[in-house]
């Protein structure tokens, strides 16, 4: 039996990024930013990669295809959504 943290992140051997340095995906600047993302457009794993990130919280890098600035957008965008949600209230119709 696997350790469930393993199985978890199995996806990554199918990366576009598997074979290619890791420092790719960790940009310093808008130009890396973009190299990364190129890579990551058609890679057959990019909503796992990005699930991965947004779930773990992850602050640093470019994963599924996402700058941390674009993940940050997306957890607040998901946040808000939840919160209407859960403030809302039944119309009883
Ligand atoms: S989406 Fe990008 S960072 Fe994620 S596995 Fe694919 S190539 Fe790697």
């Amino acid at each position: 039996m696997r350790p469930a943290d393993e199985t978890e992140t199995d996806w990554m051997a199918y990366g576009h990024c598997a074979d290619r340095p890791p420092s790719l995906f960790f940009p310093s600047d808008g130009v890396g930013v973009d190299v990364a993302r190129r890579i990551c457009a058609d890679c057959p794993v990019k909503e796992l990669c990005l699930e991965y990130a947004l779930t773990n919280r992850i602050d640093h890098g470019v994963w599924g295809g996402c700058s941390e600035r674009e993940r940050r957008r997306i957890l607040k965008r998901r946040r808000q959504e939840a919160e209407a949600t859960a403030t809302e209230t039944p119309t009883g119709a």
